[in-house]
């Protein structure tokens, strides 16, 4: 035990409020307790674990709304990266296709997963607002071999939505279009919250008739604990299309990439989506677009501007020395990033409070005085 409490000490806490670089967060008091209910878990053999399997479609439904494929299947996952995987999966193995489209910003996964599938990409410019090129999505999409195109609603650098309504009309003209999948592991849990807020959000679900498939994160903003995401696509007969005989276990069939797995964050997952609802997620949503824009106009005031007006609760800002800059917040006790622009990337996690913004503003004057920023 002495060890674990060592080590445990040694783990940086998302309750201090000073992590701004990461996307996940302190989990809902409740979550924890649901994953700490469930260690024993294991979705791989659901037949043993029908409560945690029931739990997991209900996490499925939850997200399925969210995204207006109400209905729609879908599979718990361990996160983004599982999500995009499995979605590039189903892609090349529906379409017998080779190829795929990402925007340049697209997250690293992707490239895993494409490395993995044997999918050879097809990289597209992002426009001056970080937005991936339309136009140069469509042109790439005509390629007959491309299996999918992948948009961002959320990028993970500055949490840019990309014009997939634009993307999926352009797909839709084609004879035979490659599957639209949209990466909302961050997204997903803050755009429809948005909308709730009465903000303006562009497209991104399944409301746009040629999204196939969205994936999105319980881990990040959906305040569950780690690792838990999710992947909602729009037929039953494209998972089927990634599922495989399972001879020994309790189910003959298994459609996931994992097989034994850690489900405790499922219970966690569904724990945080039903005890928030949606008033709670927008309550939290709203905080933290709050204190973003407080970030933002704090930085503008001393002539460290934003790279774009931040969409959501990740902000980039331009330093004289992006490197030097982040090297001194991290002296200063904050945990910060960069982005490949280059920026320094603050991602406004619930867990920062109005008050620690107000206290990182101050240390950015000082960083400021040393012309990093
Ligand atoms: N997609 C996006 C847009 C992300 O920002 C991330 C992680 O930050 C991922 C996918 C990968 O998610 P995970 O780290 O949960 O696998």
């Amino acid at each position: 035990m002495r060890d674990l409490r060592g080590a445990r000490r040694r783990d940086r806490d998302f309750a201090d409020g000073r992590i701004l670089g990461s996307m996940c967060t302190s989990p809902l008091a409740i979550a924890r307790r649901a994953d700490s209910m469930f260690v024993n878990s294991n979705l791989g053999n659901p037949g043993l674990c029908e409560g945690t399997r029931d739990l997991a479609h209900r996490v499925m439904e939850m997200c399925a709304a969210m995204f207006h494929g109400d209905g729609f299947p879908g599979r718990v996952t361990s996160g983004g990266t599982e999500a995009n995987i499995i979605a590039l999966w189903i892609a090349r193995n529906v379409t017998k296709r080779k190829k795929v489209v990402l925007p340049e910003h697209a997250h690293f996964s992707l490239h895993k997963a494409a490395d993995l599938l044997g999918l050879e990409k097809i990289m597209v410019p992002v426009d001056r607002e970080f937005r991936m090129d339309a136009n140069a999505a469509a042109t790439a999409a005509r390629d007959p071999d491309v299996a999918a195109v992948v948009c961002a609603a959320g990028s993970t650098e500055l949490g840019q939505v990309d014009p997939i309504a634009e993307i999926g009309e352009a797909l839709a003209s084609l004879s035979s279009p490659p599957l639209l999948h949209v990466d909302a592991a961050f997204g997903g849990f803050v755009l429809p919250f948005m909308r709730d807020l009465g903000l303006e959000v562009p497209g991104f679900d399944f409301t746009l008739g040629q999204v196939s498939s969205v994936c999105a994160d319980p881990h990040k903003m959906g305040m569950g604990t780690v690792p838990c995401g999710s992947l909602t696509v729009r037929r039953q007969e494209w998972l089927d299309a990634i599922t495989f005989d399972s001879p020994y276990l309790t189910k003959a069939k298994q459609g996931t990439l994992l097989g034994t797995r850690g489900s405790a964050a499922v219970a966690a997952a569904y724990a945080a989506m039903v005890s928030l609802g949606r008033e709670g997620y927008c309550r939290l949503v709203k905080k933290c677009l709050d204190n973003t824009r407080l970030l933002a106009d704090g930085f503008s005031a001393i002539g460290a501007e934003p790279i774009i007006q931040p969409v959501m609760n990740i902000l980039g800002v331009r330093a004289k020395d992006t490197l030097g800059a982040v090297r001194a917040f991290d002296s200063l006790g904050w945990n910060v990033s960069t982005t490949r622009i280059p920026s320094i990337r603050f991602v406004v996690m619930p867990h920062v409070t109005r008050g620690r913004i107000l206290e990182l503003l101050d240390d950015a004057k000082k960083i400021r005085r040393k012309g990093l920023l």
